[in-house]
């Protein structure tokens, strides 16, 4: 297969998309003699085929990026040079904003407006963000007896296999990226095979950034094979995943047959509590927000709320009016909020758990079923109404498992005990949102969600300074801010003896 396409995007972005992996600086042909059609979710039609890769490509991915950690290009190159190099890739990203924009829309189904303006924030900031870290990051001087002492350095982890999904392409890319870069590793990133297109682009800007050969190294691929490959490669120290909860248990068992330090970052159904006292217009807008943008496909969307009972009716009526109020469209309309599911096995998921849940006995208040465009061309398109759910039990199958799209489910409370209590009973653990103008309340109830992120008054709030992950089976680990640099270094200790006779 040829390594460069020219396409035409279909707001007029003429651009070159790389086919090839890119290992070594370099994109070149997978060997396995598989490959990955990219599909326009708003029209169901192909945007591009790239190459997929078999394990042998792996390994070939591996094995360089193992070369370059120990290559003086990369070993040697210090932290302040290294530290510049990332800041070169944001500055490139932010000049190649409008294709990377139009690429993740294209092919993930977001609006154009919200790839350009959220999307590529969040990934040139990370990039900039993990850049300034790079030469901060210090070990420490411990005195012992006044003959010893000893000190610490900070050392990369080594080969690091990074497997991220489609919700957010370009930008997982860069949470990986950011701290793994910073700290000297090299690294092994794979893409989620529904959206392959925008990685690639990344891969050309690294190697314009000047990053030496095999540091970075991209490969396109299958979960099954290209990803298992990864997981279980024995020269792979580390192994950092953002996905489902169950593709997690299996990386995990891979990881273990060489001992890997993994992070994971998983799936979620993050609850939403509204409090009596809590500002009605506020609740409603970031509740709407908070379930409703990228399509539902978030993984710390608030999908469960909590309303207090006293407030529900004026609740459900304000927020069916939000739903009801946006625009569904194509990736390309600037008032589209909603764009189609990604691809037609998640849309199908999402119709189905629709179908579970009037057959477990719950209302559906709005929505509830798939949406049609008037436009022909989008007529195998991935639309789904937005949906909100009500009078669902805490045990119902709605409340308990993670939709992944525009669906939501309301449910009354009467105490602040209670509230928290069923808010808990969850083995999910990612977000929390809490709404209310007491301010007691507020620290207290957070303190209480078990969840490794709470909203007070808002919902999904995101910064490259700010650390993200989850508890309970929403993951391990923390990425982004300096806690996300934990996971990508480790610390050796140096003991010295300067006494001549000790
Ligand atoms: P997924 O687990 O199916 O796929 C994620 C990635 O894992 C893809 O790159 C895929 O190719 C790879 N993969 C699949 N099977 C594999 C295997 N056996 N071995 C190795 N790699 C494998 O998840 P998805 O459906 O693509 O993404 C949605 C899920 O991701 C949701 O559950 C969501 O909550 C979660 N998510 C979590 C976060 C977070 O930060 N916590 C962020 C975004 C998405």
């Amino acid at each position: 297969m040829a390594s460069f396409r020219e396409i035409t995007a279909p707001n007029g972005q003429r651009y070159q998309q790389p086919t090839g992996l890119f290992i070594n600086n370099e994109f070149v042909p997978a060997t396995g003699g598989q490959s990955i059609t990219s599909l326009d979710p708003a029209t169901d039609k192909p945007i591009a085929t790239v190459d997929a890769a078999s394990a042998a490509d792996v390994d070939r991915a591996v094995q360089a990026a193992k070369a370059a950690l120990a290559h003086p290009s990369w070993k040697l190159l210090p932290a302040t040079d290294r530290g510049q190099l990332m800041a070169r890739l944001a500055d490139l990203l932010e000049q190649n904003r409008e294709l990377l924009a139009t690429i993740d829309a294209w092919d993930n189904g977001k609006p154009y407006h919200v790839a350009f303006e959220e999307d590529l924030t969040e990934a040139i900031g990370t990039i900039r963000y993990y850049s300034g870290w790079a030469d901060k990051t210090f070990g420490q001087t411990i005195n012992t007896t006044p003959q010893k002492f000893a000190y610490t350095i900070r050392q990369p982890v080594g080969v690091v296999g990074q497997i991220i999904p489609w919700n957010y392409p370009l930008s997982m890319a860069t949470w990986k990226l950011g701290p793994a870069l910073a700290c000297g590793n090299s690294v092994v990133l794979k893409p989620a095979e529904q959206t392959p297109l925008s990685a690639l682009i990344l891969g050309k800007l690294i190697k314009e950034a000047g990053f030496p050969p095999g540091v970075v190294n991209i490969v396109n691929g299958y979960g099954r094979d290209a990803g298992a490959a990864l997981a279980s490669h024995p020269l792979v120290d580390k192994v950092a995943f953002t996905g489902s909860t169950g593709t997690a248990r299996e990386i995990m068992k891979m990881a273990a047959g060489s001992l890997k330090n993994i992070t994971l970052e998983t799936g979620g159904k993050s609850p939403l509590l509204v409090f009596p006292d809590a500002d009605m217009d506020q609740a409603v807008k970031w509740s709407h927000f908070g379930i409703m943008s990228n399509q539902g496909q978030i993984c710390t969307a608030t999908s469960r709320i909590f309303v207090h009972r006293k407030i529900l009716p004026t609740f459900l009526e304000n927020f069916k009016k939000a739903v009801e109020s946006v625009k569904i469209g194509d990736q390309w309309d600037e008032s589209t909020f909603q764009g189609p599911q990604v691809t037609r096995p998640q849309y199908e998921r999402i119709l189905s758990f629709i179908e579970i849940a009037k057959s477990e006995g719950a209302t559906i208040l709005t929505g509830g079923a798939a949406h049609a465009l008037s436009d022909p061309k989008n007529k195998n398109g991935y639309f789904v109404k937005p949906t909100v759910i009500t009078d669902v039990t805490d045990s119902m199958r709605i409340v308990q498992e993670e939709v992944f799209g525009p669906v939501v489910v309301i449910l009354p409370f009467d105490t602040e005990e209670e509230a928290i209590q069923r808010a808990n009973n969850t083995t999910y653990g990612l977000g929390a949102a809490v709404f209310t103008t007491d301010l007691e309340r507020a620290h207290r109830v957070s303190a209480e969600l078990e969840s490794g992120m709470v909203w007070v008054n808002s919902s999904q709030d995101c910064d490259p300074r700010i650390p993200f992950g989850g508890v309970k089976q929403s993951g391990i680990g923390r990425e982004l801010g300096e806690a996300g640099l934990e996971a990508y270094s480790q610390i050796k200790a140096v003991h010295v003896n300067m006494g001549t006779k000790l």
